[in-house]
């Protein structure tokens, strides 16, 4: 429970933490954000790239397309890899359209960067990289392991993919090869998390990082062994003694699909009610399943229980419309485990009961601009031209839907 909280508090603080920092470090208004087609050129911007936790501050030049040109001069970049850059002004140093498409790297190409970039982390251990259809895997934790989570990933992704598809959502194929670090201990995890993302990632077990787009995970099959497993089989008996690591394993495989399909757009003011209740409702496993993900939206037990709880003993202002105007309680310690369950039953309840509603509501989310927050109002506005004006109503049905839901 505890290793549950500390996930889920240092995935939602590091996407807010992200989020803010962007905001605040490039200036966009009204007349300069649009974001009318996707560049199609390839630019070569170089930059003083000097931020957490880059220890040897220098300039760098990075390929890729430019996102957003505001009007202070500050540039938001989408790299080759699919990384996202914020340039400010004062940063930039060059920026050159070439007469290049924008080209994404190659499966080949970005498992070499993440080879290379684990040597510049200072990790010792050997690394292999595992190819899958969608998938490059760079893993310390062995070829077997790396594989499993290659094998899982991919189930997910199309189970992801085919229960939208059916509910009327339109999704795409991910345009950049879909990149992880499986360590092979919390040791790794932790040196890595810290170099690349600093340190409140580190006390997670695992995270996607919405700027590189990358998932950071170890070996969780290995807790406290230090022989990794010879056999898939091996690796799901281990797993099934501890169905929360492979929670978190699918939950941030979650995001990570979310956010490369076109439901969520990086860099977007996207709810995180919504974005951690959708990386709950998928994160229940279905490991016996080799074949395919049967099971996608099974009752999650664990959310369900501590949502019950909470309906006991509700405080005043955690209304439904606090929890869908602000994540300020969804980032607050003292409350976020809480706003976590919640989060997860009115994704579960809307799903399961306004799926039409929630694909209204989700098609809006696709379409926010990339350096926007949105206020409190236009939150509410979004999610009531989805689900109705009258905010109470679906509050009560919804807490009565979920008290039956759980006896
Ligand atoms: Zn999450």
């Amino acid at each position: 429970m505890v290793a549950r909280h500390n996930r889920h508090e240092a995935d939602g603080q590091f996407l807010l933490r992200t989020i803010a920092l962007v905001l605040c470090s490039l200036t966009v208004t009204s007349t300069t954000s649009a974001e009318d087609a996707t560049p199609t050129v390839q630019h070569q911007v170089t930059f003083f790239d000097d931020r957490f936790p880059n220890d040897n501050p220098k300039s760098r030049t990075v390929e890729g397309r430019v996102l957003i040109a505001a009007q202070d001069g500050g540039l938001l970049i989408e790299g080759r890899d699919g990384r996202l850059w914020t340039v400010g002004p004062k940063q930039l140093e060059k920026d050159e359209a070439t007469t290049e498409p924008f080209c994404p790297l190659s499966a080949d190409e970005i498992g070499q960067q993440l080879q290379a970039d684990l040597i510049a982390f200072g990790i010792k251990s050997p690394s292999e990289i595992i190819l899958t259809k969608h998938y490059v895997i760079c893993s310390t934790a062995g070829r077997v392991y790396g594989e499993w989570v290659g094998g899982l990933f991919e189930r997910l992704h199309a189970a992801f993919h085919s229960f939208w598809k059916e509910a009327g959502l339109e999704l795409h194929e991910p345009e950049f090869p879909l990149a992880a670090f499986v360590l092979k201990d919390q040791a790794e995890f932790v040196r890595v998390a810290t170099k690349h993302d600093g340190p409140d990632a580190a006390v997670s077990k695992g995270y996607f990082s919405i700027e590189t787009n990358r998932i950071v995970m170890f070996d969780l099959s290995d807790a406290g062994k230090s022989v990794p497993a010879k056999s898939f089989a091996e690796i799901r008996q281990r797993m099934r003694k501890s169905p929360f690591n492979v929670a978190t394993v699918i939950h941030e495989a979650t995001h990570q699909i979310a956010f490369n399909s076109g439901m969520h757009v990086r860099f977007a003011d996207n709810p995180v009610w919504l974005t951690e209740g959708m990386a709950m409702f998928f994160e229940v496993p279905d490991l016996e399943s080799l074949s395919g993900w049967k099971t996608v939206g099974r009752l999650n037990q664990t959310r369900l229980d501590r949502f019950r709880e909470l309906l006991k003993q509700q405080r005043e202002t955690a209304t439904l419309a606090s929890l869908i105007e602000s994540d300020s309680r969804l980032k607050d310690v003292d409350v976020a485990e809480a706003a976590y369950a919640e989060s997860w039953a009115l994704t579960y309840y809307l799903i399961k009961n306004r799926k039409a509603d929630y694909v209204r509501y989700l098609k809006t989310l696709q379409s926010k601009p990339r350096l926007r927050a949105d206020t409190p109002e236009e939150r509410r506005g979004d999610f009531c031209k989805a689900f109705g004006e009258d905010l109470e109503i679906l509050e009560r049905d919804f807490k009565r839907w979920s008290t039956w839901r759980s006896k």
